[in-house]
């Protein structure tokens, strides 16, 4: 099973050319050592890997055992709607046999596991009812075996037990400094001289944990946005036009909320976040973009908008999320403008990304993406394809349709700018 290969180029920064004198020399060392720095490590000796995942039954538990390579402290909570337990370990390695993850055993239904953060693993168990952890403990050594986490999970005898809330650090907010996001100072307000560079946000979709949708050969969804938003950040950049960061440059989790606060924290001018789909009519393919609405367009477009707010509840963490009231208000006030030119961008991209690649039909649809409610900040979603459908999956892994795709989403976005600047002028 072979998946996109994650791209792991070092996280955007703003320019930092290097003033004159000796630090000519000695800045672009000390650059590349930074760099190196924060590229994500080799596991060393020291760092444990998981090398096999193992589930079984018991009598009425379910077992499941995590071969490690050294010994790990970790911790272990449940999670409702729907029934999850989580286990959180600091930053693991993955070496797993070429086999598919145990599932549909005893309590087990589904696994899922990668980065939730700097420094923290963590594996997903979504099981079939409530859940009650009766054991977790880490073996030693012994025999053929070496290091093992063993977890063993019974159905909840008492409901309002499986139900308790996680420990507090259990939800912690990954550090917008920490996961390789580097933003600039907000752009100072009033007019700057010369030509300024538009700030564009590039929004890969899901990551770490959660590898969002599944393709036809086992593509992961979370890999084809980070390697498009790699190539159209370097397509941006090429025209000298645009300044560009990612709301993540590695496969890590990062939630919907932190992603739309780092558009705005970076003073973004446009926030692009890029998706793909998939569905149960293999035969369906095509690219699609979508703005926020409070009324979807269609119900694929709501289904759509709700499976892609669950990124958050993947991943293993309690959703908390404005009321409707307050969602309502934003929408109402500070959105508006927003949204026009939002849907303003989109008609241009459907129009450049037209003469590019195949699109689905009413490729420009309505939703509510919690993904793209920054009030003040024009957002659009691209669903790139279907990896469901073989020509789209297959197409997306290609570099050379993405470079193509990046083209066309370059030029609108070149001419979405040129546009306002000339409505300024007349
Ligand atoms: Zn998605």
């Amino acid at each position: 099973m072979k998946t996109a290969k994650p791209c792991q180029h070092p996280p955007a920064r703003p320019c930092q050319c290097p003033p004159a004198g000796p630090w000519r020399m000695i800045l672009p060392v000390l650059l590349a050592f930074f760099v190196v720095g924060i590229l994500p490590r080799p596991v060393s000796a020291a760092e444990a890997i998981v090398t096999d995942v193992r589930a079984g039954m018991n009598g009425g538990t379910t077992r499941l055992v995590f071969d490690l390579s050294n010994r790990v402290e970790f911790s272990i909570f449940s999670l409702t709607d729907p029934f999850r337990v989580v286990i959180d370990l600091p930053e693991v390695g993955w070496r797993l046999p070429a086999r598919p993850l145990p599932g549909n055993i005893g309590m087990l239904d589904k696994l899922r596991y990668g980065l939730f953060k700097v420094g923290t693993s963590r594996i997903v168990i979504d099981v079939k009812s409530a859940p009650e952890v009766k054991k977790s403990f880490v073996l030693n050594p012994d025999g053929d075996n070496g290091y093992r986490l063993v977890v063993d999970i019974n159905p909840a005898g008492d409901i309002t037990k499986a139900m308790s809330p996680p420990p507090l650090k259990a939800q912690p907010q990954p550090d917008a400094t920490q996961v390789g996001f580097a933003a600039p100072p907000r752009k100072p307000d009033g007019l700057a001289p010369g030509p300024v560079k538009r700030v564009v946000v590039i929004d890969p979709g899901h990551g770490g944990v959660d590898p969002g949708t599944i393709g036809v050969s086992g593509t992961y969804e979370k890999h084809i946005t980070l390697a498009m938003a790699q190539d159209l950040k370097k397509q941006l950049e090429r025209t000298g036009k645009f300044t560009v960061f990612l709301t993540r440059s590695r496969d890590i989790f990062v939630q919907l909320r932190d992603r739309v606060s780092r558009a705005r924290d970076a003073g973004a001018d446009l926030f692009i976040s890029v998706h793909a789909d998939a569905i149960k009519n293999k035969k369906t393919r095509g690219l699609s973009v979508y703005t926020l609405s409070e009324k979807a367009s269609d119900k694929e477009a709501a289904q759509l908008a709700e499976k892609e707010n669950k990124a958050d509840l993947i991943a293993g963490i309690n959703l908390v999320g404005e009321t409707p009231e307050v969602t309502n208000i934003l929408i109402d006030l500070a959105q508006r403008e927003s949204m026009n030119q939002s849907s303003k961008f989109a008609s241009g991209l459907v129009k450049e990304l037209g003469r590019q690649t195949k699109m689905l039909r009413n490729t420009h649809r309505f939703a509510g993406f919690a993904v793209l409610k920054a009030p003040d900040v024009p957002s659009v979603l691209i669903e790139l394809g279907f990896l469901s459908n073989r020509a789209d999956e297959k197409a997306l892994r290609s570099q050379n349709y993405r470079i193509k795709l990046a083209t066309g989403i370059s030029r609108a976005i070149t001419a979405y700018f040129s546009n306002i600047e000339e409505a300024y002028r007349k």
